[in-house]
């Protein structure tokens, strides 16, 4: 593992610790900007309740101090005026007029020492009523205190209603007890004074007297009136600590957490607390609070998946990284350490690398095959299959391939390869980006194939028979037709374009498109004895015992339509686009096998097939008759033997150029001919070449055109054509038709003595025609002939010595 990879995993941990961190610190941030946001809305209500609270102190303060100030005034009255029934009459004037001030919630009234009515704001003052019993009464009553009395809440005697109450004692001047003067707040009043200031839906003002004693409260119960709540830590613990604070309180009343701000008022015993719900408090705080924690949310879940698919994308590179990492170390284990020669090509064709075993396969440095084209060193014979291999996989036709052919090492000596090709992909992409090639040595499996294919008598490719077991064939057959007087025919079957086929479909496309071509031709072969054979790459050959020509015909154009009909397409062969064949046919007649040998046939069938290409292809051609009249001459039976004799002869007289004495003999038959040209030529198997010439260029011409070819059969004695033009045989020939122009031939054959083999000729040549020779004339031709054949043995001899 590379440090990359130790890395890797780091870098993930990393970037998750870094997105918890980033949520983390989100957090913190929001959590404190919260908190803060709830102290500020916390002290906010605290202040504005707090100051409610002390709005509400106040106005209580000023109706009591108003209501006390009169209760004063009574008492100073009645101390000086008396209780007479005028000065109760002014007092009464004085009450209402009083009470009619607003608020409407007051209401005065004064009785004497023993409770009975004497004075009141109300429209009629009672006569009969006493108020002996109520507490404030007995209060002072009993006790000398002039102070103001705060009493607890009543039920009041006129009107029914809860009433908050205020009094005075009254004395006479020596100071003795005379009556009560008493102000009452209807406790109603508070509460609808309360309710016009705004604490929210579920918000609350309670007046409590100093002892616990609630006088009033909104929402008004009028059952808790007078209630005694002295026993809460509002009066407990907070007021004697501080006549106004704020506090997290519980309701007595309804159980709700309310958050109050409570004042005691510093002329009278009364405290007032003012209360907002805890939800109504921390409403806009909540509202906040929601929308910060939905966008804190959708940020971390942002964060979230950012970091997580970062992690993921980090995981799978590091999975990616290691697989790659592991799979080369495979690689390359496999690949150092096989007796195999493993190498990397690159698009380009060229090696990228090469296992070491391929330096000992191939004697030659890495250094001379990396970065060289794969193909460098290949016999040239091997390269087009191996081209059009590669060529496949580069097309993408394919993804392996396995193709066998030579290469030649520095030391010269051969050796087979089988190199099984695969096309490699981009991990990523999974573009082709490269071949691998596992090469071994099958020099020695090959060399065996061959032996047994020297053995075997099919062919492998198309299962017809081979061209050895053809040509066995055909000797065999040629005898058996002389013995029994029995006709031959032969094909010779070419597929057309076929090289296009190759470079247009892939050799491998070739090779099906052969094996099928064998199929039609297998199919004509239907009677004993008849061979189909693969006579060497696309040519195919049907040998027919027993068959004449005519029949033959037919059977070859029979085949042709076959194949056609098989409609096998090749775009680059016009007009029809199929594969096509070209046929050539020819056919032996049994008086005519003594002369001449199988290789008469297949020259025959050869050169019409020749023709049969030249007319266009896609056609049958016969050869006219055997030998064949306007073509040229076939070889005779006994033509390994003659041309063993020639190249002596030929190997010998080159040895000498130019002998003299053949010289002569030539120049001396032109000069007693009367003719231009005269030469002396010996027919080798591909050519004639001259060995002595007179008043003529060429040193050789192809054996097929050679007149002189016509005479290198046994039975042959002396070639005479007056006028080649008009010879039917020679029309055509391009000696003839071309510059040389020839029109008079006179030949005589050089026979050797001892075997009767023709060697060649002695000829004579003119380019207008001349009169047939008389007998005089063929004879002394011959006896030239003769003569030479007499000068070339001594040369022959002398060079062997
Ligand atoms: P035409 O005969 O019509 O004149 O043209 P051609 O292209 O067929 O020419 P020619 O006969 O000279 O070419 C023979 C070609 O056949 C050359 C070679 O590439 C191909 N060939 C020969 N043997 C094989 C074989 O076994 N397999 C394949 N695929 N191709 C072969
Ligand atoms: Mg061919
Ligand atoms: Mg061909």
């Amino acid at each position: 593992m590379t440090p990359q990879h130790r890395l890797a995993p780091s870098l993930g941990i990393r970037s998750a610790a870094f997105a918890l961190l980033a949520c983390g610190a989100l957090l913190a941030v929001e959590g404190w900007n919260t908190w803060r946001g709830y102290e500020m809305r916390i002290a906010e209500v605290t202040s504005s309740t707090a100051s409610i609270t002390q709005g509400l102190v106040q106005h209580t303060e000023d109706l009591f101090d108003r209501a006390d100030l009169l209760l004063t005034q009574l008492a100073e009255r009645i101390g000086q005026d008396g209780t007479a029934p005028a000065a109760l009459d002014r007092l009464n004037v004085l009450l209402r007029r009083e009470a009619e001030r607003p608020p409407p919630a007051l209401s005065f009234f004064v009785y004497d020492a023993q409770g009975r009515w004497l004075a009141s704001s109300l429209p009629e003052t009672p006569r009969d009523a006493n108020n002996a019993d109520r507490g404030y009464f007995r209060h002072h009553r009993d006790q000398a205190d002039g102070s103001l009395l705060v009493g607890p809440p009543l039920r009041s005697r006129s009107r029914g209603n809860w009433i908050i109450t205020l009094s005075r004692r009254l004395q006479d001047p020596a100071g003795n007890f005379a009556g009560v003067a008493l102000a009452t707040i209807d406790a109603r009043y508070f509460a609808g004074f309360f309710a016009s200031h705004d604490l929210g839906r579920d918000g609350a003002v309670a007046m409590f007297r100093a002892d616990g004693v609630l006088l009033s409260r909104n929402p008004f119960l009028e059952e808790q009136v007078g209630a005694d709540h002295s026993a809460l830590p509002l009066f407990r613990d907070q007021l004697p600590r501080a006549a106004a604070a704020s506090a997290w309180i519980t309701s007595p009343f309804d159980g709700a957490q309310r958050l109050n701000s409570y004042r005691r008022a510093s002329r009278y015993p009364v405290v007032i607390a003012a209360a907002i719900s805890e939800r109504e408090a921390l409403r806009p705080w909540r509202r906040d609070l929601v929308v910060r924690l939905v966008a804190a949310a959708l940020v971390i879940l942002l964060l979230t998946s950012v970091g997580l698919r970062l992690a993921g994308q980090v995981h799978r590179r590091h999975k990616t990284e290691q697989a790659l990492a592991e799979s080369e170390a495979t690689f390359r284990l496999l690949a150092e350490n096989s007796s195999d020669m493993v190498s990397r090509l690159g698009l380009d064709g060229r090696r990228t690398y090469v296992s070491p075993s391929g330096e000992r396969l191939m004697g030659r440095s890495a250094a001379d095959l990396v970065g060289q084209p794969a193909d460098g060193f290949i016999d040239p014979e091997d390269l087009p299959p191996v081209r059009s291999a590669i060529a496949r996989l580069r097309a993408g036709e394919a993804d392996e391939a396995t193709v066998t052919y030579r290469i030649r090492r520095p030391d010269g000596t051969p050796l087979w390869l089988e190199s099984a090709l695969r096309v490699t992909r981009d991990i990523q992409t999974g573009e082709a980006d490269g071949v691998v090639a596992v090469s071994r040595d099958v020099t020695e499996r090959r060399e065996q194939e061959l032996r047994l294919a020297a053995l075997a008598t099919t062919d492998g490719l198309t299962g017809l028979a081979n061209r050895r077991a053809f040509d066995e064939a055909l000797a065999l057959e040629w005898h058996r037709a002389a013995r029994g007087g029995l006709p031959l025919s032969l094909l010779l079957l070419d597929v057309d374009r076929f090289k296009k086929y190759n470079d247009h479909y892939g050799h491998q496309a070739g090779d099906a498109c052969l094996q099928r071509v064998a199929e039609a031709v297998r199919d004509r072969a239907r009677r004993l004895g008849d061979v189909a054979a693969r006579y060497g790459g696309e040519e195919m050959a049907l040998l027919l015992p027993d068959t004449p020509v005519s029949v033959a015909v037919e059977m070859a154009e029979k085949l042709r339509l076959s194949l056609q009909e098989r409609a096998l397409p090749h775009a680059d062969n016009p007009p029809h686009a199929v594969v096509t064949a070209s046929i050539g046919v020819a056919g032996i007649i049994p008086e005519m096998l003594s002369s001449f040998g199988p290789e008469a046939l297949l020259a025959a069938a050869d050169s019409a097939l020749y023709s049969a290409k030249h007319q266009g292809r896609n056609q049958v051609m016969m050869a006219l008759e055997i030998p064949p009249a306007a073509r040229s001459a076939l070889p005779p039976n006994n033509e390994a033997a003659r041309l063993e004799a020639v190249q002596g002869y030929a190997a010998a007289i080159a040895a000498s150029p130019g002998d003299p004495e053949l010289q002569r003999i030539t120049r001396l038959a032109a000069r007693l001919f009367g003719a231009p040209m005269a030469a002396l030529s010996l027919v080798e198997r591909e050519r004639q070449i001259f060995v002595a010439r007179s008043g003529l260029e060429a040193t050789e011409t192809p054996r097929d055109v050679a007149f002189c070819a016509h005479l290198v059969a046994p039975s042959e004695e002396i070639l005479v054509v007056p006028d080649a033009a008009a010879d039917a045989r020679f029309a055509q020939n391009p000696l003839v038709t071309g510059g040389l122009g020839l029109r008079f031939y006179a030949g005589a054959p050089l026979v050797v003595p001892d075997t009767d083999l023709h060697l060649g000729a002695l000829c004579v040549l003119d380019q207008t025609s001349h009169a047939p020779l008389d007998e005089l004339q063929q004879a002394v031709l011959k006896d030239l002939a003769a003569l030479a054949v007499a000068r070339m043995t001594q040369v022959r001899h002398a060079s062997a010595d």
